[in-house]
């Protein structure tokens, strides 16, 4: 509570300074680092790593943060970076970023793209790739850092700073919180993080109030059948028939048993089955993927999952020794929600710095983030906030708006950010944002 108030108080104090010339000056420190957050962004990007193969990177950006003063603990959730920086009393604000780049080949032509290959769990050989724009975030956080470790003067309190690893399989998040983040290092009351995004103008930033990236579960179905000639079915139980019949009814699941004004999807992604045109299969495997926000929503998918599988197999006549197996995979990644009041007094910050032209209140995604972990830790205690920051560069996004130009998304193999505004945009909305929230207290 008592650092709520500070918040309130720090916002409110900053409001009414209006204080332009403290706008301008993290503007012009971040302008003055640009140069050379560019160099790291191309040596990022150049040589990205695996999730869980983070190991340069967090080594390169752990000395930067302790030649700027942070405290700092590698091999945090694997290889994770805690930076700790105190600065007396006042809150405790982390910052994250996350590391990991994707197994993908390269093709945006960039002078610096990556040419790195690496070997991820499947054991395969692959290009590795910054397509999910984890380098700008890593930039920025650099930016931040800088900035912030300047000037002590004007914040209060603990400054948290993380690296983490292997979002990209939505397992780094929980690493970290389970080698002890918030045990062996001070516990944040408050926790900021930005995602560059493929959807908006580069320089834009878009937030979400509440709910802002879903749950995501991968469930497997294993669905046996008994095979046969195809030519005598009757003989058979066709596992293909069955799986069928269970991905039409799966479809009932949020047409008719969820709440219309509750989000939620239900993907057959996958449908394996069979080896030839005359052999009916013994087995059937399908791959789905579940999105919804709430705990509640995602168990009524989950349930209803197994319980179409199990009743579509007993009207098939399967056997009991025959049932399909549903495995839902755990960990899976939690939805993240950014805690609406605290969400709506930083964008009011970012607003009246950027202008209402630049910082825009956008839809829910249905896409999955594990930042979402680090308030689920503690909910009745952390304020947490994920926002993007847009990356598409402008003469892209005209033609786009044009019709003249499709764009590539993230963890396409052609995204190539304009990155000089996405780390300018988010190194000077998380400097702002946090200088808010660590105001010093002046008076009462
Ligand atoms: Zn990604
Ligand atoms: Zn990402």
């Amino acid at each position: 509570m008592r650092t709520k108030l500070a918040l309130i108080c720090g916002v409110a104090a900053l409001a009414g300074a209006g204080s332009p010339a403290a706008a301008n000056d993290v503007r012009d420190a971040v302008t003055q680092d640009m140069p050379e957050l560019m160099d790291l962004y191309r040596d990022l990007h150049a040589n990205p790593e695996l999730s869980f193969q983070e190991v340069e990177t967090a080594a390169k950006l752990a000395k930067r943060a302790r030649d700027l003063g942070f405290e700092v603990t590698e091999g945090v959730g694997k290889t994770g970076v805690v930076a700790v920086m105190r600065n007396g009393e006042g809150p405790v604000v982390m910052l994250r970023a996350d590391m990991d780049g994707l197994p993908l080949v390269e093709k945006t032509g960039l002078p610096f793209a990556s040419k790195r290959t690496a070997v991820p769990a499947s054991g395969v050989e692959t290009g590795v790739m910054h397509a999910c724009g984890h380098d700008t975030h890593m930039t920025a956080w650099i930016g931040t850092a800088q900035v912030l470790a300047e000037s002590k003067d004007q914040w209060q309190g603990t400054l948290v700073m993380i690296l983490q690893p292997a979002e990209e399989i939505g397992e780094g998040a929980l690493a970290m919180l389970e080698d002890g983040l918030y045990e062996r290092f001070p516990k944040p009351d408050y926790v900021l993080g930005f995602h560059d995004a493929a959807q908006f103008p580069a320089g834009m930033i878009g937030y979400s109030p509440g709910y802002a990236l879903a749950n995501v579960d991968s469930v497997d179905i294993t669905v046996p059948g008994i095979g046969g000639h195809g030519a005598y079915p009757h003989t058979t139980k066709d596992p293909v028939v069955l799986a069928s019949a269970i991905v039409m009814k799966l479809q009932t699941l949020v047409s008719r048993e969820s709440s219309p004004l509750d989000p939620a999807v239900v993907t057959v992604g996958s449908f394996r089955a069979g080896y030839k045109h005359n052999i009916i299969s013994d087995e059937a495997k399908l791959q789905l993927t579940v999105r919804s926000y709430s705990d509640e929503s995602r168990q009524l998918l989950l349930d209803g999952i197994k319980r179409i599988v199990k009743g579509e197999a007993i009207a098939a006549g399967m056997p009991d020794e025959k049932m399909p197996t549903v495995t839902v995979q755990v960990p899976y990644t939690p939805s993240t929600y950014n805690t609406p009041e605290f969400t709506e007094e930083v964008m009011a910050g970012l607003k009246s710095r950027f202008g209402d032209d630049r910082v825009m209140q956008v839809p829910s995604v249905m896409g999955g983030e594990d930042f979402g972990q680090f308030y689920r830790a503690d909910p009745e205690n952390v304020e947490s906030l994920i926002f993007w920051v847009g990356g598409v560069p402008a003469d892209d996004f005209a033609k786009a708006q044009a019709g003249e130009m499709e764009l590539p998304s993230l963890h396409s193999p052609f995204w190539a950010p304009d990155a000089e505004k996405v780390i300018a945009t988010a190194s000077e909305a998380m400097i702002a944002a946090t200088l808010d929230i660590m105001a010093p207290q002046t008076g009462g």
